[in-house]
């Protein structure tokens, strides 16, 4: 049984409510759970299975000291019974982050690493000592790779998402993206916000995950990093506060935040034709609001 509460998806129209020049809404994945980012938890359903049908025990991934995929890793091990293992980039601060915190309650153990032995995926020789090396499943840095995009394709199931003539989305490793067009009718434009600075490797990882008629039939808009990963600036908190007060929906500065200014702004400047439906993928992340100072959000 689940020992985690979940929440209800929904579909919130948000275009009456802001300067949009055609209909939007919001998919609201964030509802599921306040610290299990929404798409993250798509995304690692396929690893799960893999890692009970080959019968290993302990969950094992990569990420930073705020990475959601270390979150949900923890939570979706918890939730089917397995051990988790996070090998966190760099040392240990001197405040452990609120999602390591949040990971430990999900019962992950955690391991730093420096960047050298990050880089190389070199596991801590404490892990492999303290741990069955033959019980650990290994997930990929950010749950990239094609169970991943396959977990993802569900998320377009979580209502009637065939209405609508976009969806946009925010882009790390590109897997949720993935998933999005493998579950996307021809017909339906796919738009990825990157949300790292000149990513260029982008379009082939995410080629990579589709079957060769969708490669290439997607957009990937590369101006709505504020940056690059995880940075922010006045600009965006004030959006984000205006897009609360006008919408009631929260989002998050590392991702979500640059999906819908970048949706609101490219709507304003008439880049979507008029009789458009755009759906904004909410894919959660709102734990990562945590890191910034106090005060500056209103939410
Ligand atoms: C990780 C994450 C993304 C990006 O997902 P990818 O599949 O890596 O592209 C988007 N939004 C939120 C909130 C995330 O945590």
């Amino acid at each position: 049984m689940s020992s985690i509460d979940w929440g209800q998806c929904r579909i919130d129209p948000v275009s009456s409510l802001l300067k949009f020049h055609t209909t939007a809404s919001v998919l609201r994945l964030d509802l599921l759970h306040p610290v299990i980012s929404g798409n993250k938890w798509f995304k690692l359903q396929n690893y799960l299975k893999e890692a009970l049908a080959s019968g290993k025990t302990t969950l094992l991934s990569f990420g930073g000291a705020f990475s959601n995929h270390i979150v949900a890793t923890a939570a979706a091990a918890k939730q089917a019974g397995l051990k988790s293992i996070g090998i966190i980039r760099g040392e240990q601060g001197s405040f452990p982050s609120h999602t390591l915190e949040a990971a430990r309650s999900y019962g992950m153990f955690i391991y730093f690493s420096d960047r050298a032995d990050y880089r190389s995926k070199k596991l801590p020789p404490a892990v492999l000592k303290e741990h069955d090396p033959l019980a650990i499943y290994t997930i990929g840095e950010g749950g990239y790779g094609l169970p991943g995009a396959h977990g993802a394709e569900a998320i377009l199931q979580q209502g009637d998402t065939s209405i609508y003539t976009h969806i946009l989305a925010a882009v790390g490793t590109g897997t949720t993206l993935a998933g999005l067009i493998r579950a996307s009718s021809s017909a339906q434009a796919v738009t990825g916000i990157s949300v790292l600075k000149n990513n260029r490797s982008l379009t082939a990882e995410i080629n990579e995950l589709l079957p060769e008629n969708r490669q290439d039939g997607f957009a990937l808009l590369h101006d709505f990093h504020f940056g690059g990963y995880a940075r922010y600036n006045e600009e965006l908190i004030r959006f984000m506060n205006q897009w609360y007060e006008s919408t009631g929906i929260p989002s998050d500065f590392v991702y979500t935040a640059k999906l819908f200014y970048a949706a609101s702004h490219l709507s304003a400047q008439g880049y979507f034709p008029p009789q458009s439906k755009l759906l904004l993928i909410h894919s959660g992340g709102l734990q990562g609001n945590l890191t910034l100072p106090k005060g500056k959000l209103i939410f």
